[in-house]
């Protein structure tokens, strides 16, 4: 009899956490097959609801060994491509070193951009090409990558260039955000106001016009710029057509989320300190609020974000690694996974949902990525796990089996 082959490959003997809108909780099917068409899902449901025999099913068929399959996790927040590291200021700062002397040292973020700025593009794309593999092994399909550590024109360029470049040659797709606004550069030291017109003036709309930016990103804090600055920022980024993200909240209140939640960001970052007033403004938005608790871990921050005014006004919380230099030198999402379960006490499903649905909301690829639903992009990892849960309850411990990108197995990364 002739072969019906409907689909280039089919996964069988599966377990499936799809994170869809189900009431069910994370949007499990158990006993279930899973169907690729080119790059996108073509079908879900329970094994038994197939004809066998299955290998006329598919091109290809691959059974799960009853692990389980989830969306590919979405890192929505990370500072991914620098030059150096700051574990001398780590050291010095256990030795008991003062900020001023870790200042004389060099340290703190001006020593990222200084060492950022002088490497080659050749160079700092393979020292970014190093962690961005190890963060993929761990079921990464979706990453989003800020610059904001060249603070100049030909230095931003460069970051946000090797940023389309590694999504070009990993399996992974890379959303941009301009970090111009992450902290004011040394060449204006002596006139501090006249750097954001400059970035609206020139180099946002230089970045833009290269196609280099797909959201603008800035820092709201008393240590970085201030409200009004924001404001100017977000208003050129409305009238360049792109979407804005900010860093909120972190060490105070600065109503860094209302403003996010004014001009519809895609997501308010940290949060630690925001205000019942911006948590409401928030949910009217449709904001993610994007949490950071390797920051959190790192800093030895006491004051949690309020994770139950997040529920209450049903705002979707995001999980990032924030991966960067300073305040998360980490290359692990599941540890953050399980940072962010023991730190601000979030339950496995609102973390899991935080790297998958939740995130590709807060990069606005809510339509395309983030559950497994036909139709959508073929991105999921096959884990060797019993249950879901246990993705965020090991620590140091990766049970990935197949990374499939775009419906690719793309493993080993
Ligand atoms: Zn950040």
């Amino acid at each position: 009899m002739e072969k019906n082959i409907i689909w280039d490959t089919l996964w069988i003997d599966v377990n499936l956490a799809t994170f869809d809108d189900s009431q069910v909780p994370y949007g499990v099917i158990e006993d279930a097959a899973i169907a690729v068409q080119g790059d996108k899902i073509a079908w879900i449901g329970s094994q038994s609801d197939l004809k066998a025999p299955y290998t006329d099913l598919a091109h290809e068929v691959h059974s799960g060994n009853h692990g389980w399959i989830m969306p590919g996790f979405i890192d929505c927040h990370t500072h991914l491509i620098y030059a150096g590291n700051r574990s001398q200021e780590f050291e010095l700062r256990l030795q008991g070193a003062t900020y001023e002397a870790l200042a004389e040292a060099g340290g703190g973020i001006r020593s990222t951009v200084l060492a950022t700025r002088a490497m080659d593009e050749k160079t700092l794309f393979e020292q970014s090409a190093k962690r961005l593999k190890v963060l993929l092994s761990e079921g990464v399909t979706t990453i989003e990558i800020k610059s904001g550590y060249g603070l100049a024109l030909e230095s931003e360029e460069k970051m946000l260039r090797i940023a389309r470049r590694l999504g070009e040659q990993f399996p992974v797709n890379v959303r941009t955000s301009f970090l111009g606004a992450h902290a004011l550069p040394d060449e204006f030291l002596n006139a501090p106001d006249a750097y954001i017109p400059w970035l609206c003036d020139v180099l946002l709309p230089y970045l833009h016009e290269h196609h280099l930016v797909d959201a603008v990103d800035a820092s709201c804090e008393h240590i970085a710029f201030s409200f009004e600055e924001v404001k100017q920022i977000f208003s050129k980024a409305k009238s360049l057509g792109l979407p804005v993200k900010l860093h909120a909240d972190q060490l105070s209140d600065s109503k860094g989320a209302l403003l996010a939640a004014e001009f519809q960001a895609f997501s308010a970052d940290h949060l630690e300190y925001i205000s019942e007033d911006s948590l409401k403004a928030m949910s009217n938005s449709g904001t993610v609020a994007v949490l950071l608790p390797a920051s959190f871990y790192y800093l030895r921050e006491t004051h949690v974000p309020p994770i139950n005014l997040f529920r209450q006004y049903k705002i979707p919380i995001a999980i990032g690694s924030d991966s960067n230099p300073g305040t998360a030198p980490t290359l692990s999402l599941l540890t953050t996974l399980n940072m962010a379960c023991i730190l601000f006490r979030l339950t496995p499903e609102e973390v899991l949902r935080g790297v998958t649905v939740h995130a590709a909301k807060a990069l606005g690829l809510q339509e395309t990525h983030g559950t497994l639903t036909p139709g959508k992009i073929a991105d999921f990892v096959l884990w060797d796990i019993e249950r879901p849960a246990e993705l965020t309850y090991w620590i140091g411990y990766n049970p990935v089996v197949h990374i499939v990108k775009s419906g690719k197995i793309v493993t080993p990364v």
